[in-house]
């Protein structure tokens, strides 16, 4: 097994890939738990001859400034070990923001409708910062395939819609949500939740499940079971919509979407939904 290699700026990691024969890339935010993991196991299982790459990079533009960047978790150096102890990644990329964002950085990527919903509506600006950093990772790795969790199941819709507008050549592979035994999805959030507000916090995906388990009565019966379960709760939204993320599905397979905040920790977790 080669030893990770971690590179901190552009010109290292360009010099490091620039005779890799297949790129699959994970980006991530870092504090990294099970969910991350699964994503560079199946990156290794997709990459049998080129490099696996693995980002860390806490993305300013993606937080609105009411929103927790200066608090979210960094903790490369337990992440380091992890992943050196997994053995899966061959370099982790972790810039700093001036090496993203040198002085002088103008240009942002506005994704359309698909990044205004949902998500969208509490943060209007946080897709046009995801876009924008992940189409600089696929550049600057020049990655063939890149690896993204269903946990943010929008984030890979609006992805997506990028990859086909900008006709960038990069293959996305979705990855299932990681849960802890209580079915709570695993998140580098969960580490802001007191206990009382875990207990709290693990009704969100059972009030999903058992939603998503009256999909043969349809779709009224799954919102409202989902709802209804959690109505005491500060809920930000819950909605049912088709796999692509497009409104009111009827028949067939669909997704159950929920962000609901805890505390001052807002959550968010998604179900598969088969309708009748
Ligand atoms: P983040 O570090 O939160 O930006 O997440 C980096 C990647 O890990 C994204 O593609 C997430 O969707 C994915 N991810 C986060 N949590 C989970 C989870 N519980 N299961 C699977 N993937 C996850």
């Amino acid at each position: 097994m080669t030893p990770m290699l971690l590179v901190h700026t552009i010109e290292q990691l360009r010099e490091t890939l620039d005779d890799a024969s297949q790129i699959t890339l994970v980006p991530t935010m870092g504090a990294l738990h099970d969910g991350h993991l699964s994503l560079m196991e199946l990156a290794k299982d997709l990459t049998p001859q080129g490099k696996v790459v693995a980002s860390i990079f806490v993305n300013p533009l993606q937080f609105s400034p009411d929103e927790d960047l200066e608090k979210y978790p960094r903790s490369l150096d337990e992440d380091v070990a992890k992943l050196e102890s997994q053995g899966l990644v061959d370099v982790l990329f972790a810039p700093s923001a001036s090496e993203m964002y040198p002085k002088g950085f103008r240009t942002t990527i506005i994704p359309g409708e698909i990044s205004t919903i949902l998500e969208g509506e509490t943060r209007p600006t946080h897709f046009a910062g995801v876009a924008t950093v992940v189409t600089k990772l696929f550049e600057i790795t020049g990655c063939d395939t890149a690896v993204f969790g269903e946990k943010d199941y929008q984030q890979i819709a609006v992805l997506r819609q990028v990859i086909e507008d900008l006709n960038l050549s990069v293959h996305i592979v979705s990855a299932p949500i990681v849960r802890e035994e209580t079915g709570l999805a695993l998140s580098s959030r969960n580490r802001y939740l007191l206990d009382t507000e875990k207990h709290e916090a693990v009704r969100i995906s059972q009030a999903l499940f058992s939603a998503a388990d009256q999909g043969s009565q349809g779709a009224d019966t799954v919102l409202s079971t989902a709802r209804s379960a959690l109505s005491d709760m500060d809920i930000d939204y819950i909605e049912l919509r088709s796999v692509d993320l497009s409104p009111n599905p009827l028949h067939g397979e669909a997704r159950l979407l929920a962000a609901v905040r805890v505390g001052s920790t807002r959550l968010i977790d998604n179900v598969p939904v088969d309708l009748a």
